[in-house]
């Protein structure tokens, strides 16, 4: 999938988040992505990229708000710190409130935007608990609509999956500051 290669440096954690609840979409994240040393971090370099060209959101002072690359459904997002870190327990306090408003923000603006019924939140810390990326953490927020298992294998069979989460990007960024 020349798509997926050619955005090997944008934000992505094909970890278990999805593995468990979505096994149609390992043919579409079997390219293994996962940085082998921290220069290639993509969380890290997300934030240096032009919003539209990292699938940046927002940005806080201490945390932002991207586009997964590998959604597990449409609105996907991630809030990470900028600092390059794993442990949740080694977050600053500023980074902690931070990341939370952000998620509780990005909450808002999905429900706003998509009419989300629901929402999975959460980080997997350590490769053994599923963490893609494990070496910086990240938070998940996974909207969920009814019945949208059924919608996530057309998703996963475009070819344009970039082109479309460059598309919600616009949407939320726009959103994010009404
Ligand atoms: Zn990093």
């Amino acid at each position: 999938m020349p798509e997926v290669e050619s955005t090997d440096a944008l934000a992505g954690v094909p970890d278990a988040f999805q593995r468990l609840w979505t096994p149609h979409r390992m043919v579409y994240i079997q390219g293994d992505l996962k940085p082998t040393h921290p220069g290639e971090c993509p969380f890290c370099s997300a934030p240096r990229r032009e919003d539209a060209d990292g699938l940046v959101v927002a940005r806080g002072t201490y945390a932002y708000v991207v586009m997964n690359l590998f959604p597990y459904s449409p609105g996907h997002l991630l809030v990470c710190p900028y600092r390059h870190l794993s442990d949740y327990p080694d977050l600053t306090p500023e980074e902690t409130v931070e990341i939370a408003q952000l998620t509780q923000r990005a909450m808002r603006v999905i429900r706003r935007v998509s009419g989300a019924q629901g929402f999975n939140i959460g980080m997997n810390m350590g490769e053994v608990a599923g963490a893609g990326i494990a070496m910086h953490l990240h938070q998940h927020i996974v909207p969920r609509w009814t019945g949208d298992m059924n919608f996530l294998p057309i998703v996963a069979r475009t070819r344009a999956l970039p082109q479309l989460l460059g598309d919600a990007r616009d949407l939320l960024a726009a959103a994010w500051e009404e």
